[in-house]
């Protein structure tokens, strides 16, 4: 059985005020929810003020990450400095990274390294553009992503890994994967896992599906078989939709 994950991506919004706001209004509408692993991944400026509001209700997560400890990396921030402002999941990959800070598989592979080694839980974000899936090209995208991206990782680095498929003519766009679009690249995916590392890895990693994500379609995703969760963008900024993603089985 694996343990569902909804997490949400707050991207370059709210102050470190606005973020305890957020926290203190949601704590107590996730209060009895332990169905799921509660994940928020604020700016960097408000981790640590949103770790320390969360206690153990929710988990703390950075956008992004660097693949080296310290060094002269003007404007990154290592995984041993998220662990240091509380984190314990980091967001890597993201195709807004890919697409506006020229993110490649060979970095991500990197970072995805650097987190395990760090003690974090990497999420890792995979997908196709519009333009690869009217072409056809979605699995062969999924396949070298997964390929290049998650890389000569073992079955135990597996076991901490973290896969979302967020198709990128979804992500901000109020136009959702059908929960039947969304189960077969899912399947896919887990299918890759199933002959790039074990068997044993694909019956237990969580793949969450990210891509327009709202109260009203959580549920017809999360009852496909392979949806183990969802990455929430844009219904993740205020606490009652993020609540009522999280609340997806009541
Ligand atoms: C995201 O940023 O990962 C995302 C899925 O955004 P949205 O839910 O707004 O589409």
């Amino acid at each position: 059985m694996r343990r569902p994950v909804i997490a949400g991506n707050w991207k370059m919004f709210k102050t470190i005020a606005e973020s305890v706001a957020f926290v203190n209004a949601l704590k107590p509408k996730i209060r009895g929810a332990n169905h799921c692993d509660i994940v928020v991944a604020p700016p960097y400026t408000a981790l640590r003020a949103v770790a320390d509001a969360s206690g153990l209700d929710l988990a703390v997560a950075g956008q992004d990450v660097a693949w080296e400890k310290e060094g002269a990396f003007t404007g990154d921030v290592s995984a041993p400095m998220l662990r240091d402002a509380g984190c314990s999941h980091v967001i890597i990959g993201h195709s807004e990274r890919r697409q506006l800070h020229g993110e490649t598989d060979e970095r991500v592979n990197l970072k995805i390294k650097a987190a395990l080694a760090a003690g974090l839980l990497p999420i890792v974000c995979v997908g196709e553009s519009l333009a690869e899936r009217e072409s056809n090209q979605t699995k062969e995208v999924l396949e070298k992503q997964f390929s290049k991206g998650l890389g000569g990782l073992t079955p135990q680095d597996f076991s901490r890994i973290i896969i979302a498929y967020e198709p990128v003519w979804a992500i901000g766009t109020g136009r959702t994967a059908t929960p039947e679009i969304a189960a077969e690249s899912h399947h896919f995916l887990r299918g890759l896992v199933v002959t790039k590392i074990s068997g044993e890895s694909a019956e237990s990693v969580r793949i969450l599906y990210g891509g327009s994500v709202k109260p009203d379609n959580i549920r017809g995703l999360m009852a496909q078989e392979d949806i183990d969760g969802a990455l929430v963008g844009g219904a993740s900024l205020s606490a009652e939709s993020f609540a009522a993603i999280v609340g997806y089985n009541s």
